[in-house]
């Protein structure tokens, strides 16, 4: 054994290189030897299911360097048939850098890999990026030859893979901008379909009006009034996953003098940052109204103001005080339970209303949306919720007596 201590510099990386060498040349060897037990097909002849088995036992090796070792030397070995036919080598630059002992086992196992990955109408390309590969080896590391043929795919590529055609029967939902809104298509398997109808049921039955007129939304509509209400009860009750830490939250972005002169707009947001597009004030004021979206309010010059996060926000136990007195949406013939609702102020709090018992009214998001963009009004008279219906609905002022038996029939002072 020499002793390396006493070797100059020099010598020592020669030896180096020189002992890489006789790696390489005793891993030709090994696959030469490989090859052969496979030609004779030894593995059958021996009671070992495959040549991988074979290569397992008797080389005490893994099975996938067994698999690796079979693979590179058809891979750069020519091989035989049982007739004594000559098979060449799979790839022919790769096999003569082997031979020369000029490249690893690595490196073969790149090459073959990056070939392997060639998409089929790149076919063509293959002889000449083979070669290439076998070129490179021999000057880069494996790891740097990977990427030097990564990149040698992506210029004869550059559109990268066909996209799949879609797959008729995948369930799949889209969102198109379309008009002032989106519109949805997709498709869904039938098992899909009942889940989503069987969650979408309860939400989508008509609504009688309280003076018993039939619900004037047609199917479609009530469907579509359904699915957002369904999606809007998944964000309030936070059972979804949460995205970067965040509960996923819808987020209107308003200037303050939108929300006060009820003129203009405010921008709406999706929960990842992007913009979904304006919305009118009065829809502003509505969401701004509860807490349930998250509201930013901007000033004149563009500013962030925290006004309104105190008051906005209904703390919990005045929540429980509002369930109580209210038992449930507050609008006149509404059964809607108090999970459901939002706390409308009365008083906006972008006019100076107060986050109070007396300020507030629990509004499921069809009643709140009637309550913002419509003549009705309410009041909290003798510590209930009373509703002044616009001059052309007869009977005047009222109550919702479901939820509270006790108000039935109490007639407004
Ligand atoms: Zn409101
Ligand atoms: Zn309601």
């Amino acid at each position: 054994m020499t002793q390396w201590w006493q070797a100059s510099d020099s010598d020592l990386l020669h030896a180096l290189g020189a002992a890489q060498t006789r790696l390489n040349a005793a891993y030709v060897e090994m696959l030469a030897l490989v090859r052969e037990v496979d030609s004779r097909g030894l593995a059958g002849k021996h009671g070992f299911v495959t040549g991988i088995e074979l290569l397992r036992c008797t080389q005490n090796i893994t099975k996938a360097d067994a698999r690796r070792r079979l693979d590179a030397a058809s891979d750069v070995l020519p091989g035989r048939t049982v007739s004594g036919q000559e098979i060449p080598a799979r790839l022919p630059a790769t096999a003569r850098a082997v031979a020369e002992h000029a490249i690893s086992a690595e490196h073969v196992v790149v090459i073959a890999g990056m070939l392997a990955s060639l998409p089929p109408h790149l076919d063509r390309h293959r002889p000449a990026l083979e070669a290439d590969l076998a070129r490179h080896a021999r000057k880069l590391d494996p790891a740097a030859l990977r990427k030097v043929g990564k990149r040698a795919i992506e210029m004869l590529d550059p559109d990268g893979p066909k996209p799949r055609d879609a797959d008729p029967s995948r369930t799949r939902l889209s969102l198109c901008e379309q008009g002032t809104g989106y519109a949805i298509s997709g498709w869904l398997d039938r098992e899909a379909t009942a889940i989503l109808r069987t969650a979408l049921s309860p939400l989508a039955a008509p609504v009688p009006a309280e003076d018993g007129a039939p619900d004037p939304r047609s199917i479609a509509e009530r469907q579509g009034d359904a699915l957002v209400q369904l999606a809007r009860r998944m964000l309030d009750t936070s059972t979804l996953p949460s995205e970067a830490g965040h509960r996923p939250h819808v987020t209107v972005t308003v200037p303050l003098t939108v929300l006060e002169n009820r003129l203009g707009m405010g921008l709406l947001g999706f929960a990842d940052g992007t913009l979904a597009g304006t919305i009118a004030a009065e829809d502003a004021r509505r969401l701004a109204c509860d807490a349930h979206v998250a509201c930013v309010v901007i000033g004149g010059r563009g500013e962030l103001l925290d006004i309104g996060r105190n008051s906005r926000v209904v703390p919990r136990g005045l929540r429980r005080a509002l369930a109580q007195r209210d038992g449930g949406c507050a609008f006149p013939g509404c059964e809607c339970p108090p999970q459901w609702t939002d706390a409308h102020h009365v008083v906006h709090w972008a006019d100076g209303g107060v986050t109070a018992l007396h300020n507030l009214v629990l509004l499921c998001p069809r009643h709140h949306t009637t309550l913002h963009s419509s003549e009705w009004e309410v009041t909290i008279t003798d510590g209930f919720p009373l509703f002044h219906p616009p001059p052309w609905v007869s009977g005047g002022p009222r109550r919702n007596p479901l939820h509270r038996a006790d108000l039935f029939g109490r007639t407004p002072t």
